[in-house]
């Protein structure tokens, strides 16, 4: 044993657990399953002291007399030295471990939506009590991709984080790619088979992935990013007939959360600081990518580096043993740090880079035009291209019943600019409709 410790064979370290739902259940199971592995790991034993629920007469299989419908009074005890908050939500989780941070209790949490707002504030109340806060499972469940990027990568300069990190609409996505079923088909068998919540807001239109792309970026660029600040769409609007338009040329649909950093331009415009752009969205992306394997509810994390070059994590991102093995990871380190006196890495923020608003960003896009079928639409619709400044990459042309379709993929163009074309085709006499504008991610392989 350490002799500085003040924990060992005769003071264990005392855990509250915040929750017993999906992964609360599989935290308690883990903790009360492999108690010898974990002293071992630790150094002192790692001892439940209690369980908060709002039902506590729901048999849970463990001692009802560690069942509290009193969290803060559970988080307050002299013999709780370590919180782990899987309740989710905003109040109370947000007092709660504001609470226990203050009073030196390190904190384990998997609590996206709070911290995309809210890690300032438990960061700030962690400092004076030197007490950690761990949140690995807060983003892309068991795949290790917050403890990479704040250690591994500390000595490197990330340039672009890109994921696919919500499981409901990849595998809404890929079961459209796959079957050719519309959106609100496959969002009914998604519900039955339990990868959608009954209310999928949440996930389908993108919230859930902007709060850990706000996550991701403060990571990578050092930066506080908030989910106000994450441009979103979500996937409720992707079509079966997108879905044929990406397989034709190749691609495949994804929800993408993108962090990225916009290099600054020369000083004498913007002071030549970088700035950062963070965004989710569904794009299309070729089937050759590596995130285009990413099937059914797995996530995927790709971080680009200076040095490091390219780095791809991969494996379940929800579910509750696989989120439970991500939070346990992390109150094995925080309790390490109480045995051996080590403390986690603090919130890092020096960097403070202005995030690029979305018309500026810079993406390649797909247009898809039904338009008329004669002479001098294509000079019509290209010079549109040209006068608002985007470049035509390609241009496929297909007759159809209606007419003709128009498949116009651009170079780079700033969401600005490509907005401003499309409003202008839709004027043209000769366009019937502009059926779809997707973003293009990815080409760049
Ligand atoms: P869940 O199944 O809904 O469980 C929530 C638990 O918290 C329940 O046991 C509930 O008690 C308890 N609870 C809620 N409000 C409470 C209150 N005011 N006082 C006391 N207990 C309260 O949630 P989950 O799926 O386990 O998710 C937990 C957290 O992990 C969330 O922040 C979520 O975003 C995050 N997360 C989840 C996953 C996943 O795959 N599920 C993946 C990554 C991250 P009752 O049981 O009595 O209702």
């Amino acid at each position: 044993m350490n002799s500085r410790s003040a924990y060992g064979s005769d003071h264990p370290i005392g855990v509250a657990v915040l929750g017993m739902g999906n992964v609360g259940t599989e935290v308690v199971r883990i903790i009360q399953n492999q108690t010898e592995d974990l002293r071992q790991r630790v150094g002192a034993a790692l001892v439940l002291r209690g369980v908060a629920v709002r039902r506590p007469d729901v048999d849970r299989g463990i001692p009802a007399e560690l069942l509290t419908t009193d969290a803060h009074a559970l988080v307050a005890r002299d013999d709780v030295d370590l919180v782990v908050e899987v309740m989710g939500g905003i109040d109370p989780a947000r007092e709660l471990i504001g609470a226990a941070l203050s009073a030196g209790k390190s904190v384990v949490t998997a609590n996206k939506a709070l911290l995309a707002d809210y890690t300032g504030e438990l960061a700030a109340a962690a400092l004076p009590s030197r007490a950690d806060l761990y949140f690995e499972a807060a983003v892309a469940g068991a795949i290790p991709v917050v403890r990479p990027l704040i250690q591994s990568m500390s000595g490197d300069r990330v340039n672009r984080v890109v994921g696919i990190v919500n499981g409901t609409t990849n595998f809404i996505l890929s079961a459209m790619d796959e079957t050719g079923a519309d959106y609100d088909e496959t969002l009914a068998e998604a519900t039955r088979l339990g990868y959608a919540e009954a209310d999928p807001t949440a996930d389908v239109e993108g919230f859930d992935a902007a709060a850990k792309a706000a996550i991701l970026a403060s990571l990578a660029f050092h930066t506080r990013v908030t989910a106000a600040d994450v441009y979103r769409e979500g996937i409720s609007k992707i079509t079966s007939e997108d879905m044929e338009t990406a397989a034709a040329v190749g691609c495949t649909v994804k929800l993408l959360a993108i962090c990225e950093r916009v290099p600054g331009r020369p000083a004498a415009e913007e002071g030549g600081k970088d700035r950062i752009s963070v965004r989710v969205y569904p794009a299309l992306i070729p089937r050759k990518h590596p995130l285009s394997a990413v099937t059914g509810a797995f996530n995927a994390v790709v971080v680009e580096a200076e040095n490091a070059g390219r780095l791809m994590f991969y494996g379940q991102g929800a579910g509750g043993a696989p989120t439970a093995s991500a939070v346990m990871g992390d109150l094995v380190m925080a309790a390490r740090n109480k045995f051996y006196g080590g403390r986690a890495p603090g919130e890092s923020v020096y960097a403070e880079l202005p995030i690029a608003p979305i018309g500026d960003t810079p993406t390649r896009y797909h247009v898809n035009l039904q338009v008329a079928d004669r002479t001098g639409v294509l000079q019509e619709v290209a010079g549109e291209f040209a006068r608002h400044g985007v470049s035509i990459s390609t241009v496929r042309q297909e007759g159809s019943d209606e007419g003709a379709r128009l498949v116009v993929v651009t170079h780079e163009a700033a969401e600005s600019a490509l907005a401003d074309t499309v409003a202008a085709l839709a004027e043209l006499e000769s366009v019937t409709s502009v059926t779809s504008v997707l973003r293009l991610e990815g080409t760049e392989e």
